[in-house]
């Protein structure tokens, strides 16, 4: 039983939405809970009702199955029980027992595995109690998130699920150790090697986080203090990993000039480690260097060849998003915080020395946008160039100013889209988003947090047909779920968590777009997390049917 705290708004939003059978049992704990709240005053009371709606009997009935291999769609139902699938009736061989608490038609629907997203950034809102829900998430098809992704992120695993736990969470959660945010605690942003001493606590890290659960271990290599971590060191940690059956997760040192270089690093640590390395959101950036995710390709099938387990994920868009900072200067010139950086900016002996680099920078990126800019709010979703423009100043001075105010988050545009449809036809590459959960506010981040999923089925697959809709599935399923070792999620089959999706393919699509962000997609019509309804016909039934997932 999986208990948890909701609010009363959510409650009632739930039972409303869903409209299930046990709406006794239901109202009985409504009952207690109000109570409950008049006793101790507050919203909050601890129910523990999970286990009800994970008991139903759900049908799955006449839908095409994409199970996540890639294999060929077929007509079939598919049973859910106390929230696995109990299993799958096709014409030859029909479900034993049809009978269910409820028969969901799925004529002419796509029912798929929950989506699995391995790059996720939602270590802090998905413990916030605005975005627990992962509505952004479920309204792709996502059931499961991968957190501590680029080496930051939470380091006390067991401090993190434990909070998952008892507050309750709308998608699973898988994580991996933060090596960045490793670093920082033990060591601070400094660069310099770590001490024998320093680098033996580091270890204590990740060994703790392997033990309480994490599925592997990620980097931030172009990110304070990552990039600091020389190969020695990564290799020093990831040996840990490897020996709890985990894997090498890295945003990878370089993706532009540094490129080959940057994957070559990636597979020596996996070689010499001894684990699997996946490459996070895969790419060239920068104009000069389109076109360099062809030979960094075959740079990762030629070490599949050798036997060694690589792979790569992506998000299906030419523009990134990161901070402003990250862009356009180097590790070594944002050593220590963004308070630091601001000074050195201001100081007129540094100052010649960054703007120079800056300036360089800026002209690989076709366009750099703005996400949010607390001192200037009426700066989100604007370009640098245009604001320069308007203002009668040099782009470069637009952002020396953003830095020397503690910074932003940014939207750029450096991707080729060639590049990106290359790359997601890779049987390799997942797809994954990079984003987060939120909700809508005035700032304009990138539309990946609430379109990745939906995009690379609707647009590229469905409507034109960069890849077939099985692979495509395939990619955001069972995939991932391999990558991870996941081993009871990610396919529909007998015995598997009941993670599952009902799409509708003729209107399936991204809506989220670079002036729109916070869109929800169309044509997810089913949700369905851990066998409890999450999305009914399209709409939130705010189910918190989510946990997080821990490696054994
Ligand atoms: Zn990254």
């Amino acid at each position: 039983m999986h208990c948890y705290r909701r609010s009363r708004s959510e409650r009632i939003g739930f039972l409303a939405a869903t409209q299930l059978p046990r709406i006794r049992t239901s109202k009985f704990i409504f009952a207690v809970a109000t109570v409950g709240m008049a006793v101790a005053g507050t919203l909050v009371s601890p129910i523990c009702e999970a286990g009800q709606d994970a008991a139903q009997r759900i049908v799955l009935k006449g839908g095409s199955i994409y199970d996540g291999t890639g294999g060929k769609p077929y007509v079939g139902d598919v049973l859910l029980e106390d929230g696995r699938i109990a299993a799958i009736g096709t014409a030859d061989k029909p479900l034993a027992n049809p009978n269910a608490d409820r028969t969901i038609d799925c004529t002419g629907l796509i029912v798929a595995p929950g989506f699995i997203d391995l790059h996720n950034h939602s270590d802090t809102p998905i413990v916030q109690k605005e975005t627990r829900d992962g509505r952004n998430y479920l309204t792709q098809g996502c059931t499961t998130i991968v957190t501590g992704n680029c080496g930051g992120g939470q380091v006390d695993i067991g401090k993190y699920f434990g909070e998952l736990d008892e507050n309750g969470i709308g998608v699973n959660v898988v994580h991996l150790v933060p090596a960045g945010a490793v670093r920082n605690r033990v060591m601070g942003a400094v660069n310099r090697p770590p001490s024998a001493e320093e680098l033996q606590r580091m270890q204590k890290l990740v060994e703790d986080g392997m033990q309480g659960g994490a599925y592997g271990m990620s980097t931030g290599l172009i990110y304070v203090p990552g990039a600091y971590a020389d190969t020695d060191e990564i290799v020093s940690l990831a040996e840990i990993v490897g020996k709890h059956g985990g894997i090498y997760a890295s945003h990878i040192r370089g993706e532009g000039k540094t490129l080959l270089d940057a994957v070559a690093e990636a597979i020596e640590i996996g070689r010499r480690a001894n684990l699997p390395v996946h490459v996070s959101h895969f790419k060239a950036s920068g104009k000069a260097y389109w076109g360099g995710v062809r030979p960094a390709s075959q740079l990762i099938e030629k070490a599949r060849a050798a036997g060694q387990t690589v792979t790569a994920d992506q998000y299906p868009y030419t523009a990134s998003s990161t901070s402003l900072a990250a862009m356009v200067l180097s590790s070594e010139a944002r050593e220590g915080s963004n308070a630091d950086l601001a000074k050195r900016l201001k100081d007129e002996t540094k100052l010649p020395e960054l703007r120079e680099q800056i300036a360089k920078n800026i002209i690989d990126r076709v366009r750099i946008q703005i996400a949010s800019y607390g001192p200037k709010p009426q700066w989100s979703g604007k370009a640098i160039a245009d604001i320069a423009e308007a203002e009668g100043r040099e782009p470069v001075d637009v952002v020396v100013e953003i830095l020397q105010n503690g910074g932003c988050a940014a939207v750029s545009f450096t991707m080729n889209e060639e590049d990106v449809r290359f790359v997601m036809q890779l049987p390799w590459v997942a797809t994954a988003s990079d984003g987060a959960v939120k909700v809508a506010n005035n700032s304009k981040p990138h539309p990946r947090s609430y379109g990745t999923f939906t995009r690379k089925l609707g647009r590229y697959s469905i409507q034109e047909g960069v890849l077939p809709l099985e692979q495509a599935i395939r990619s955001c399923s069972g995939l991932p779920a391999d990558i991870l070792s996941l081993s009871d999620r990610g396919y529909l089959k007998t015995g598997q968590a009941a993670d599952v999706v009902v799409l509708d393919p003729k209107t399936l699509m991204d809506k989220a777009t670079y002036e729109e962000p916070f869109e929800h997609s169309d044509g997810v019509r089913y949700v369905l997390v851990n066998g409890r309804i999450a999305i009914d016909d399209g709409k939130s039934t705010g189910a918190l049917a989510g946990k997080p997932l821990r490696k054994k």
